[in-house]
C-alpha cells in the first residue's frame, strides 16, 4: 500500500517529514530537527513514531532524537560513518544497504560532501527519496566536510535516480537558490517560470518542496553542468562537468543575492 507522507516546518527553515504505512501503523521521521513539531505532527495524524531515519549528524537534523526516543521508544537508523555523532542511534547503515520498512524497500546511498558520512534514503517502489542536505530545490548543500569532487558525485547520484522520483529535502532554501540559479542559467524558460511559481508559493506561506528529479534536471544549476550555458557562466567553456560544478558551487558561496 502507498505510504502517507507529511511534511512540516521545523526550526527556522528546516523541514520535518513523517512517512506512515497504514496497514502496519509503522511511522518514521526523516531526521529530527526538534522534537515538538514532530510530536505535534504525529498527534495531528494519530500516528505513533516507530523509527527515525537520520541523514547526517548536524544538530538541525538530530537535535530531536533523544527526546523523541524517550517519548516514543522509536528505533534510530543512521549513517555508520557518523554513528558517534548521532544521539541514540540503534541501527548503523552504509552505502548499498537496503532494509525493509513495513514492506517497502529502503535503499541507502552514500552522498559525502556536505558531511563525510551523509546518506540518503531511496524508496524505489514508492518513487520517493529523502535527500537531507545533499540536494535542495535549485541548489545543493554546502561542502563542509568533503571535497567539491565528492559533492559533485553525490549530487549526480540524486540526478541519476528515476526522473519521476519525488525528492524531500532538509531545508526551504528555494527562493534564495533561484536568485543565484537565474544568474547562471538566465535564458532557461523553465527556470524563469519556476521563479514565478516559487515566489507565489512563498508569498502564500506554502512550501516549494517536495520537488522531483525531472524538475531539478531541467532547472537546478548543479545538475546542469553538461549544458553549454552553465559552462559559459562558470567561465569554463571547455570544462568538465565536475569542474563546472565546483566553479558554480564556489560562486554560490560568495553570492550576495
Ligand atoms: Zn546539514
Ligand atoms: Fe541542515
Amino acid at each position: 500500500m502507498a505510504l502517507s507522507i507529511v511534511q512540516f516546518p521545523c526550526l527556522s527553515d528546516n523541514y520535518g517529514v513523517l512517512i506512515h504505512d497504514e496497514a502496519t501503523g509503522r511511522t518514521a521521521s526523516i531526521d529530527a530537527p526538534e522534537a515538538a513539531p514532530v510530536l505535534a505532527a504525529l498527534s495531528a495524524q494519530g500516528w505513533k513514531l516507530s523509527d527515525i531515519f537520520t541523514t547526517h549528524h548536524h544538530p538541525d537534523h538530530v537535535d530531536g532524537n533523544l527526546e523523541l526516543k524517550q517519548a516514543t521508544g522509536c528505533t534510530i537508523t543512521g549513517p555508520r560513518d557518523e554513528a558517534d555523532r548521532i544521539p541514540g542511534i540503534d541501527i548503523l547503515v552504509a552505502d548499498g544497504d537496503s532494509f525493509d520498512f513495513a514492506g517497502h524497500t529502503v535503499r541507502v546511498i552514500a552522498t559525502p560532501g556536505h558531511t563525510l558520512g551523509h546518506i540518503i534514503y531511496h524508496l524505489p517502489e514508492d518513487k520517493v527519496a529523502f535527500v537531507g542536505d545533499t540536494l535542495f530545490a535549485l541548489g545543493c548543500g554546502r561542502v563542509l566536510e568533503g571535497t567539491l569532487d565528492q559533492m559533485f558525485e553525490s549530487v549526480e547520484k540524486v540526478g541519476d535516480l528515476p526522473e519521476d522520483t519525488v525528492l524531500y529535502c532538509g531545508h526551504e532554501y528555494t527562493e534564495a537558490n533561484w536568485r543565484f540559479a537565474i544568474t547562471r542559467d538566465p535564458d532557461n524558460a523553465r527556470l524563469i517560470a519556476r521563479g514565478d511559481e516559487i515566489r507565489r508559493l512563498r508569498a502564500e506561506g506554502r512550501p516549494t518542496l517536495p520537488t522531483t528529479v525531472a524538475i531539478e534536471l531541467e532547472t537546478n544549476p548543479y545538475l546542469r553542468t553538461r549544458t553549454p550555458q552553465l559552462a559559459v557562466s562558470a567561465g569554463l567553456p571547455a570544462g568538465t562537468p565536475a569542474e563546472i560544478f565546483a566553479a558554480t558551487r564556489r560562486a554560490k558561496d560568495v553570492f550576495k543575492g
